[in-house]
C-alpha cells in the first residue's frame, strides 16, 4: 500500500510506501529533498504538513521540538506517512539531472586530499546553487556525495576535493584508478546547504577538513554576487599538512571583510595558531551568535557539535545551515551488520 505525497509550492508529487521514509520514497523517485544526516538529528529535511498525518521514528529534540510539532513541522528523513500528504518545502532549484561527465583534470592538494575537475558533455549543464552537493554513481550502482567545490562556471565545470578514507570504496577507486578522461556518472544538484543571499546579516562559516569544499563555492558566489558581508571562516583540520587550499584561503582573506581562523586539533610542535576543536575555538570567539548566520559542513561529529552548542549559546536555529560529510547509505547499514 502506498500514500500520495504532493509537494508545495511546486505540486510535484511522488508515492510512499507504508513503512518508507518520505526522504526515501522522494528520491526513489527522483526528487531531490533535501536531507543530511538521515538520523532525525540535523534539521536539514525539516519542513511542514499542511495535511494528513505523519510517524516519525526516533529523532532529536534539538532537531525538531515539541513547539515545532504541534506547529506540524516534520523532519522528513524519519517521518513516514500515515495518510496522503501535502507537504510545504522549498525544493530550492531544478529538478536532479543524470549526466555522465568526463574527468579533465586531477591534481594532489594534500597528502589525502585530491581535487577533480569534472567536464560535462557539450551543451550539459548542471543547474546548481553554490553549496549543493551531487552523487557520484559508481559502477557497480553503489552512490557517493561529494559537494561542489566551486560556484557556477560558465564553461559548466564542476571540481571536488576528495579526502582518501583508509578503505573506502570510492576514495580508494579515485586515489588509485581514477585517470583524466575517465567518465563518471553524476546525479544532482542535491541538498539545502546553500548561501542565503536575502540575509545581510555577517556569516559565521565553520569548515572540518573537505567541509571546506562547500564552503569555497559559497565564498566564490558571495563574491560573484559583490556581497561584502563581514565574513569569518574557521577551518579546522588536524595538523599543519590538512590545510590543503591553504593560500587561497589566505588570498580570501587579504578582502577586508573576510577573516580566517585556521584550528589545528593535533597541532604540529611548531604550531603558533589556535588549537583544539573548531567549534570550541568559535565559542570562544563569539559573544553574541545571534548576529550571525551560520554554515558548517564536514565530519557528522562536528557539525553536530558546533550545531548543537551554537544553538545552546544563544544562536536562533532558522541562522544555521550545515551538511554533515555521513557515510553513504550502504556503508552505514554494512557496519551495523557487522
Ligand atoms: C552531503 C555530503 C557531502 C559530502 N562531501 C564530501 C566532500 O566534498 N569531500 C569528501 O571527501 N567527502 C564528502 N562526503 C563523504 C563522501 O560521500 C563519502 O562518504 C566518503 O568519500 C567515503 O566514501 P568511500 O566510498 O571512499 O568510503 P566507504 O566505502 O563508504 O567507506 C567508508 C568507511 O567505512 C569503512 N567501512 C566500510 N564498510 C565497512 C564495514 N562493513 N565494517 C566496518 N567498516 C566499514 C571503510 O573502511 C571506510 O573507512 C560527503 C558526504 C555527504 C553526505
Amino acid at each position: 500500500m502506498s500514500y500520495k505525497i504532493t509537494l508545495q509550492p511546486s505540486e510535484k508529487t511522488f508515492a510512499a510506501e507504508v513503512g518508507e521514509f518520505i526522504v526515501d520514497a522522494a528520491h526513489r523517485q527522483g526528487i531531490p529533498l533535501p536531507y543530511s544526516c538521515r538520523d532525525g538529528t540535523c534539521g536539514t529535511c525539516k519542513g511542514k504538513v499542511l495535511s494528513g498525518e505523519v510517524k516519525h521514528d526516533h529523532y532529536s529534540s534539538q532537531a525538531l521540538s515539541d513547539d515545532e510539532r504541534k506547529d506540524g513541522r516534520a523532519l522528513f528523513c524519519q517521518a513516514q506517512a500515515c495518510s496522503d500528504l501535502v507537504l510545504e518545502l522549498d525544493l530550492g532549484n531544478s529538478a536532479v539531472q543524470r549526466l555522465p561527465s568526463r574527468v579533465d583534470q586531477i591534481d594532489n592538494l594534500a597528502h589525502d586530499v585530491m581535487r577533480l575537475f569534472l567536464k560535462l558533455p557539450t551543451g550539459k549543464k548542471l543547474n546548481y546553487i553554490a553549496g549543493q552537493y551531487i552523487d557520484i554513481i559508481m559502477s557497480d550502482g553503489r552512490h557517493r556525495t561529494y559537494s561542489i567545490a566551486n560556484a557556477p562556471r560558465d564553461d559548466g565545470m564542476i571540481e571536488l576535493h576528495i579526502r582518501n578514507v583508509e578503505g573506502g570504496r570510492f576514495s580508494d577507486f579515485a586515489f588509485h584508478h581514477l585517470e583524466q578522461k575517465t567518465i563518471l556518472r553524476i546525479e544532482g544538484p542535491m541538498g539545502a546547504f546553500y548561501l542565503r543571499q536575502d540575509s545581510t546579516r555577517p556569516l559565521l562559516l565553520v569548515a572540518g577538513g573537505t567541509g571546506l569544499a562547500p564552503i569555497k563555492a559559497i565564498i566564490e558566489a558571495a563574491q560573484q554576487a559583490g556581497d561584502k558581508r563581514k565574513t569569518l571562516l574557521y577551518w579546522g583540520v588536524r595538523s599543519k599538512r590538512d590545510l590543503y587550499f591553504e593560500e587561497t584561503v589566505k588570498q580570501w582573506a587579504e578582502a577586508e571583510h573576510i577573516t580566517y581562523v585556521p584550528v589545528l586539533s593535533e597541532p604540529d610542535a611548531d604550531w603558533q595558531g589556535r588549537s583544539g576543536y573548531v567549534h570550541e575555538a568559535v565559542l570562544k570567539d563569539i559573544a553574541d551568535f545571534s548576529q550571525y548566520d551560520v554554515y558548517a559542513a564536514g565530519p557528522p561529529i562536528m557539525v553536530s557539535s558546533a550545531r548543537n552548542s551554537f544553538l545552546e549559546a544563544g544562536l536562533p536555529e532558522a541562522q544555521i545551515f550545515h551538511d554533515a560529510f555521513e557515510w553513504a547509505l550502504d556503508t552505514q547499514a554494512a557496519i551495523k551488520k557487522d
